[in-house]
């Protein structure tokens, strides 16, 4: 199994967005008061070349998308920066690996915000996975009050229903198994949205989280701060002390989808404890026996 990690251009968000500051709606609106942003930050998307069949996990950032930019929601248009060219978007940087459309076979969403759907045009053949909730709430026109482009999905997007059963994987309630051998599995990791999801790709040993959204980067992560726009404090913290505790229980590389060194993390598998530093590190190391 090989893991390549694509970058579809970047974006620019609110530092608020990032660190979330204060709870719940306080902590939301800091946002559009935040007069400071981030540098251009990478939009990742995963391709798992699996002997199943390549499976791709987000699609990454589309440039149609920034080319109707006035009809953007407020939040995209005035919150956020995209930047992204046509060559890299996710369809023509699969072809330079040699992965053509119709070998991807399935494609799983973390969730639907659109740097992470905005390729979805380059898999009109592929099977695409997406948790019922989360197309509930993005879909319509109240996916659209939310911020969620569904008018700007391919005219055949009609996802199959990933389900997640209540049953437990490691720290997260909620898993389902993505291919038959059971090495790349689906998880609940709830919080940026009510429904986002991770996907874990277990190879030679190591754990490879393919986080989404869940932060912006491992230290939050570890530190354990929300950002700025997760739907529910409880549910998101809830899940950053899931995936440290994975981090504790086993070896895990943590690939959130804009975290600048996630790429370097990928191609070293650079475990969660290895980059800590001493004083951090004692935290999740199981006690001494
Ligand atoms: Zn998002």
């Amino acid at each position: 199994m090989k893991l390549h990690a694509i970058q579809t251009g970047s974006v620019r968000i609110k530092t608020a967005q990032v660190e979330g500051q204060g709870r719940g709606w306080r902590r939301r609106l800091r946002i559009f008061a935040d007069r400071q942003w981030t540098d251009w930050l990478p939009a990742y998307a995963w391709v798992i070349d699996h002997r199943e069949g390549v499976i791709v996990v987000d699609t990454g950032q589309g440039a149609h998308l920034l080319e109707t930019a006035a009809s953007l929601h407020p939040y995209q248009r005035w919150e956020v920066k995209f930047r992204i060219e046509r060559d890299e978007e996710i369809g023509p940087q699969l072809r330079a690996l040699g992965v053509g459309p119709r070998d991807v076979k399935r494609v799983v969403l973390t969730h639907l915000h659109i740097d992470h759907d905005g390729g979805l045009a380059h898999f009109p053949h592929s099977d695409v996975l997406v948790s019922p909730g989360e197309l509930r709430t993005a879909r319509g026109w109240m996916g659209r009050a939310r911020g969620y482009l569904p008018h700007r999905w391919p005219s055949w997007f009609d996802p199959l229903p990933l389900d997640l059963a209540p049953d437990a994987f490691g720290p997260f309630a909620t898993s389902r198994r993505v291919t038959s051998a059971g090495d790349v599995i689906a998880v609940g990791t709830p919080g940026h949205t009510a429904d986002h999801l991770s996907v874990l790709v277990e190879d030679e040993g190591i754990t490879y989280v393919l986080a989404g959204d869940t932060s912006y980067d491992e230290r939050l992560m570890l530190a354990g701060r929300l950002d700025g726009v997760s739907v529910d404090d409880d549910a998101a913290g809830a899940t950053l002390r899931a995936i440290r505790r994975l981090a504790r229980d086993r070896p895990t590389v943590y690939l959130p989808t804009h975290d600048p060194e996630s790429a370097e993390r990928l191609s070293h598998s650079r475990l969660v404890e290895a980059t800590r530093d001493s004083g951090v590190v004692q935290v999740f190391r199981p006690a001494p026996q």
